[in-house]
């Protein structure tokens, strides 16, 4: 039996380097004779620029990418996408920042940040400050502003009006210790009029919240409690909410996804997939492994496409921890022993990873990811264990992450020859629904 649908596995940032205290092994391969190696057995690995050699790629666009976006065409921002994780409805034209309540201590005029994250201040309370900056901001200088809270610290702003373009830098700088940025219009501003409209706004509005959350009782018990007061705003990835191809329109498959981080089921929300909760599915080390992965396998029986996203190895990776991310893969590839033999048979599973996270670096490097496609569709390769270093002499070669749905949509069969034009829209696979001729007569 061919493969039929298939099973997408991110582990978030799972490409990386040797470390001596995994026994001079990456964090994959450490882990690669797990179930991993079953489903190597059953295919063939390569490596994937999700964008080009070098480029170091953000989840949510690399996510796109290899879903078959174009970036440059399709992508409306990260805030946005957040915002969708969390279930905010956006509409058409709104522009949307991620932000965070932080604590700021004025020094020769300027507000420096001391806890970008104002000593994570719980979502009750989260909710009580948004709630006053909607009253005290929500009509601001003739433009709408919301403020929708969300877990912990963090929230979304949403701003709306005439004449304002999404084209502006973070005011956030992302470290602690260094002043609140001065937000402007990003230099490529295609509306660069609208873009300094937003800036100056954005600027004001963080002045007068810095001034009012300064005043407000709730920091003032926590001032006295000595907790960090949440005195001020930050917001970043600025974006505006437009539509965006479905990803059943773009590939004609039926999608569903399980992820618990924000970004992840953003994704899933903006490219219409189905969205799945799973008990004990946190984004973190201690995720439900089990659980996540049982619940994808069952998707698969009403589903053409399941997304099933794990972050724990990006967490890892951020905080410097090769062996907690081995522990992770650990973990996972013995999970793999949930999906049986009839399901290694009719789908093509992938496991890869968005981008390359060495622990050693901390952040997200330009070096490709190593990707397997077990699939009765495809070539075997005769590499061994799935890892970084034998996925460059792999089967599937390097390749570009634009590339991947179409060599997965061949692994189940769905493509046609290049060329062949069974429907007026100009796909390279054949359509679930196609137009016939009917006799006149019947
Ligand atoms: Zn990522
Ligand atoms: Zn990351």
């Amino acid at each position: 039996m061919k493969p039929e649908r298939i099973l997408f596995i991110v582990l978030d940032g799972l490409g990386d380097h040797a470390y001596r205290e995994l026994d001079g092994l990456t964090p994959l391969e450490k882990a690669s004779s797990t179930g991993l190696k079953r489903l190597k057995e059953n295919g063939s690995q390569g490596l994937m620029d999700i964008i080009a050699p070098g480029v170091p790629p953000s989840s949510d666009v690399s996510h796109l990418v290899m879903f078959g976006y174009d970036i440059e065409r399709e992508y409306f921002g990260r805030g946005p996408i957040e915002a969708l994780g969390e279930g905010v409805e956006l509409e058409e034209g709104e522009i949307a920042f991620r932000g965070n309540l932080a604590t700021v201590r004025i020094e020769n005029g300027y507000p420096v940040v001391v806890d970008r994250r104002a000593g994570r201040i719980g979502s009750e309370q989260t909710r009580e400050l948004t709630g006053f900056l909607n009253e005290e901001l929500g009509e601001f200088q003739g433009f709408r502003v919301r403020f929708q809270p969300l877990s912990e610290h963090r929230f979304v702003m949403v701003v709306s009006g005439e004449g304002l373009s999404h084209e502006v830098t973070d005011n956030d700088p992302h470290a602690e210790g260094k002043p609140v940025i001065l937000c402007q219009p990003v230099e490529e501003a295609r509306d660069r009029e609208g873009a300094e409209r937003l800036a100056n706004l954005v600027n004001s509005i963080t002045l007068e919240a810095i001034r009012r959350l300064s005043r407000h009782e709730l920091n003032r018990i926590r001032a006295e409690k000595s907790l960090q007061e949440a005195n001020a705003i930050l917001v970043r990835s600025p974006g505006v909410k437009r539509r965006m191809a479905s990803f059943r329109e773009k590939w004609d498959l039926n999608a569903a996804c399980v992820a618990a981080g924000l970004l992840y089921k953003g994704i899933g929300r903006a490219t219409g997939m189905d969205i799945y909760r799973v008990e004990g599915a946190n984004g973190l080390l201690n995720t439900n492994i089990a659980g996540k992965l049982s619940k994808a396998l069952e998707l698969l029986e009403k589903y053409d496409f399941v997304y099933l996203h794990f972050k724990g190895t990006d967490v890892a990776s951020h905080s410097r921890n090769p062996v907690a991310k081995y522990e992770f893969i650990q973990r996972f590839g013995e999970n793999l022993r949930l999906i049986d033999e009839s399901v290694l048979t009719d789908t093509t599973i992938v496991v890869t990873g968005d981008h390359t996270t060495p622990c050693d670096r901390g952040m997200h490097s330009g070096e490709p990811v190593p990707i397997l496609v077990s699939s009765g569709g495809l070539r075997k390769d005769d590499t061994g264990v799935f890892s970084e270093r034998e996925a460059a002499r792999g089967g599937l070669g390097r390749m570009r992450g634009c590339e991947l749905m179409q060599v997965l949509l061949d692994s189940i069969g769905r493509t046609v020859e290049y060329g062949t034009r069974p429907s007026p829209k100009r796909v390279n696979y054949m359509p679930k629904q196609l137009a016939y001729l009917r006799l006149k007569e019947v």
